[in-house]
């Protein structure tokens, strides 16, 4: 599968000489269809998306993980990870 981690602000990005975490939210850019329902129905402005953007923006910062996006997507194109070791 084609995946495509969504980072916002530094959020997906691991120091130097670090390993990086798991992946907390992953958007498939090969079934998205930028439909822009996944920010519609998020209510902590924690996914958006603009006119003639390819694909939502996650802000990890915002997102209390509630699950909403991934449940709503119509092409089951989010996979949001609990895991947050
Ligand atoms: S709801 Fe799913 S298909 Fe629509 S923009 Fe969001 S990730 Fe893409
Ligand atoms: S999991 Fe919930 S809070 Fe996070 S982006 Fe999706 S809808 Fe918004």
């Amino acid at each position: 599968m084609d995946r495509q981690q969504v980072d916002n602000a530094g959020g997906g990005n691991a120091a130097p000489g670090t390993v990086p975490g798991p992946p907390r939210l992953y958007i498939d850019a090969c079934q998205c269809i930028g439909c822009a329902v996944c920010a519609d129905v998020c209510s902590y402005q924690a996914m958006r998306m603009e006119v003639l953007q390819p694909l939502p923006e996650w802000d990890e910062s915002a997102c209390v993980r509630c699950g909403e996006c991934q449940e709503q997507c119509p092409t089951a194109a989010i996979i949001l990870s609990l895991d947050c070791a």
